[in-house]
């Protein structure tokens, strides 16, 4: 999972005897791997991702496969099984790095071969390309003129038309949807004349390119002379890579030190070797903005990846980067999948993004997979990462020398870090003030408004999550055993989603006494119309899960508020990431509390980032920043270091904890999740799998347990009609945790049950 034992998950198959083969590989064909037999002189040279001759069907038509899986047990009659012929003659391709890398996946994150092809095999569902067709007059000019003075005659009026409309242009060419369109021609008229040799229908394929008109119209950018820390981080990189110490990198570098222009530079670098780049990038609304940066670089030779693209525009890009037509991809974690040939370099911008993990099975982490599909190349290609807030996984890596770590510490903009202060909303309700806008705040607000500058405020909240807080005093309700806050469920009991731990309902504070005692929610519909009752004139947007359903939404509202269409831009943590507005000098950060309090060991961390980022979309022009951060727990680590932007004193204090408390990164942890409509059969499975894990580790030396803890009910315990369970376990080393998985997996499953498996969860269900 992590580089250090990276290859303990690549897997050994000794004698085995059996082959799972795929004859096509496309997206859908990977449901129905074929069993081969591996004849005796072969069981050397075949191995996972290697294409390989098969016969197949009735007539025993030779094929070629690539193999899948490996395994020493037939799964039909062994008389039935086929035997491989031989290797096919190919050369290495891309698809056998990808396949190699699904067998890795799953080796690593659990789940089936079937899931871990289908992740990266991106859609090869073979789509119709686009064709566009243009009419074309063949005949020659004073013949066509002849022509049309007879249809005229005739009163032919459509076929008039048409000849009239095309000796108009200078190539006597013309669109069919023109044609059909606004000329009013029948398809049946165009054949006719086609019959008759008077003109000819083209046919050309086109590529769908997503790239909107209006990054296509930017201007191309000039080059930067890169900062010494700049130019550093490249010819580093680059020397390194000459000769061949390709541990991953990660660049630390504060919001607009100038990371991004580092990556082009890089990229540029690999173009002129003749090597490819992807981007990953931490989500969609961060697209435009980092498209935009690229296209002026690399125009058309850059292009994008995401879930708003049809199926047919997804395709497309695949393809163009297969037939190297691109040199750069730039896409949210599935974009590390994109078959480039010639891949020289990964770049994972903001690389401690929760987003970086898959929700669903194989739950990999981009860091690790894409570090995989670096060393899959056998030392062509290289990963960087970039954070202003590096996850403490990439940090600690870098601290142990795994990866080489690079920092920038200056701003580029001109601009200095923003002037942050703290606002105690305990404070505020004292002085009797309800809204929602501490005093600072709305002061600030009030002065930028006349000013005629930009503020952002920004409601760090995911999901529907809320956590209980005295109002008093700030005291939040926690668990004992874990650290985390205890939410509330029907009837007002608390309970912890890691352990199960639970407590009764509370009316007073036990710590003040207050009776103020309530659960924090709030949402950014309610901020937009609070600030709009409060500041009539501001002219207000709001950017959350509501407003950017549509396309080309959160492009929309970003250029709107980027060409002073608006003074607050409203939000959820979609908002402070990457996003460079030059009249922005306030941001407000309304309840810092909301992630401090998301009941998760990573929250703590997931503040600071939060906040940290907060703070660095203010005083990105000539004019400087102030950032209010509003919160109940002005004395937390996490706010304090924020607010000093001190990554290293947050991360010391954390890593503490971490360490007392057994997560990751300083021990690893596996997640098991249970789900089922019955709330006793998935208990009565979970209770299940407890024994037999306990049964396992009775028979294991004291250093290899693991630390079992649960079953509990899952943070968000039922959703549509399913109850959700988990099992955590926690040990120093992954391949314990490994072994104890394969045993978990080996268990049969209830039919009304299922069950997912999350190595070093990002987040708790
Ligand atoms: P980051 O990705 O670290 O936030 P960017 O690469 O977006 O930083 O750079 C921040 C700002 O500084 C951008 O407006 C960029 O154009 C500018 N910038 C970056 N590098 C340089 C440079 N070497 N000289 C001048 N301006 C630069
Ligand atoms: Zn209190
Ligand atoms: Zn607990």
């Amino acid at each position: 999972m992590h580089s250090s034992n990276q290859q303990t998950c690549t897997p050994l198959h000794e004698g085995a005897a059996f082959a799972d083969i795929i004859i096509d590989i496309s997206h859908e064909k990977v449901d129905r791997p074929f069993q081969y037999r591996i004849p005796e002189a072969l069981r050397e040279a075949v191995t996972i991702g290697c294409c390989v001759s098969v016969p197949f069907g009735r007539g025993n038509t030779p094929r070629k496969g690539y193999v899948t899986g490996i395994s020493d047990r037939a799964q039909i009659e062994e008389d039935r099984i086929k035997d491989i012929t031989g290797p096919a003659e190919e050369e290495e391709s891309v698809e056998h790095a990808m396949i190699r890398l699904a067998a890795w996946m799953r080796e690593c994150y659990g789940g089936t071969m079937i899931q871990a092809l289908k992740t990266v095999l991106p859609a090869h569902k073979k789509m119709k390309s686009l064709e566009q067709r243009a009419v074309r007059l063949t005949l020659p000019r004073e013949e066509a003129q002849a022509l049309l003075a007879e249809y005229i005659r005739k009163h032919h009026l459509a076929r008039a038309r048409l000849i009239e409309a095309l000796l108009q242009t200078a190539d006597g060419v013309l669109p069919y949807p023109l044609v059909t369109g606004k000329l009013h021609i029948a398809a049946a008229n165009i054949r006719a004349l086609k019959e008759k040799g008077i003109l000819a229908v083209d046919t050309t394929s086109v590529y769908r390119n997503p790239v909107t008109e209006r990054v296509r119209n930017a201007a191309e950018e000039e080059r930067k002379r890169l900062s010494d820390e700049q130019s550093h981080v490249v010819k580093d990189m680059m020397a390194r890579f000459a000769k061949g110490d390709l541990r991953p990198s990660l660049v630390h570098g504060i919001t607009g030190s100038g990371k991004t222009e580092v990556y082009i530079c890089l990229i540029e670098e690999m173009v002129q070797r003749g090597r490819q780049a992807i981007v990953l990038i931490p989500e969609i609304a961060l697209t435009y903005q980092t498209l935009l940066r690229f296209y002026r670089h690399f125009g058309d030779r850059v292009s994008v990846m995401n879930s708003t693209l049809s199926p047919g525009e997804k395709y497309d890009q695949f393809r163009r980067a297969r037939e190297g037509e691109i040199d750069v991809m730039i896409g949210p974690r599935s974009a590390l999948f994109t078959p480039f040939q010639n891949l020289g370099l990964i770049i994972i911008d903001e690389e401690h993004e929760l987003t970086y993990k898959s929700e669903t099975a194989p739950r990999y982490h981009a860091r690790e997979t894409a570090i995989e599909r670096a060393r899959l190349t056998e030392g062509k290609a290289m990963v960087l990462l970039g954070s202003a807030t590096p996850s403490l996984e990439a940090y600690t890596a870098a601290k142990k020398g795994a990866y080489q770590l690079y920092t920038l510490t200056k701003r580029l903009t001109g601009g200095t870090l923003a002037r942050v202060r703290i606002a105690d909303l305990r404070a505020e309700l004292k002085a009797g003030n309800r809204s929602p806008f501490s005093r600072d705040l709305t002061l600030l607000l009030d002065d930028r408004l006349t000013r005629g500058e930009q503020a952002m405020l920004f409601l760090n909240r995911r999901g529907l999550h809320s956590f209980l807080s005295c109002r008093s005093c700030g005291h939040v309700f926690r668990c004992p055993h874990c650290d985390v806050s205890l939410t509330e469920h029907r009837g007002g009991r608390l309970v912890c989603h890691y352990c199960g731990h639970t407590e009764a309902s509370v009316r007073s504070c036990p710590s003040c006494g207050s009776h103020y005692v309530s659960a924090f929610k709030a949402g950014t519909q309610q901020m937009e119309e609070q600030l709009k009752k409060q500041f009539p004139g501001a002219r207000v947007l709001r950017m959350d899960a509501d407003t950017t359903r549509t396309k080309n939404s959160y492009e929309e509202i970003l250029s709107a508020f980027a060409d002073y269409k608006a003074d607050v831009l409203v939000g959820t943590q979609m908002i402070v990431k990457g996003h460079d507005f030059p009249l922005v000098t306030l941001v407000g950060v309304l309840a810092a509390d909301l992630s401090l309090h998301d009941q998760d060991f990573r929250a703590a961390e997931r503040t600071f980032q939060l906040l940290t980022q907060a703070a660095g979309r203010a005083g990105r022009g000539e004019r400087p920043g102030e950032v209010v951060i509003q919160t109940y727990e002005p004395e937390h680590y996490a706010i304090l270091a924020a607010a000093a932007q001190d990554y290293d004193r947050f991360y010391e204090e954390e890593m503490l904890y971490r360490s007392l408390l057994k997560y990751p990164p300083a021990a690893h942890m596996l997640a098991v999740f249970l789900f089922s409509p019955s709330e006793e059969a998935a208990l009565t499975f979970a209770g299940k799998l407890r024994m037999r894990l306990e049964e396992a580790e009775r028979e294991e030396a004291e250093e290899k347990r693991a630390l079992l803890i649960g079953p509990t009910p899952a943070r968000i315990s039922f959703v549509e009609d399913v109850y959700r369970f988990a099992l955590y376990l926690k040990h120093a080393d992954m391949e314990q945790l490994v072994r104890l998985r394969t045993i978990l997996e080996a268990e049969e499953v209830p039919a009304n049950v299922s069950i997912q498996f999350d190595s070093d969860p990002m987040r708790t269900l």
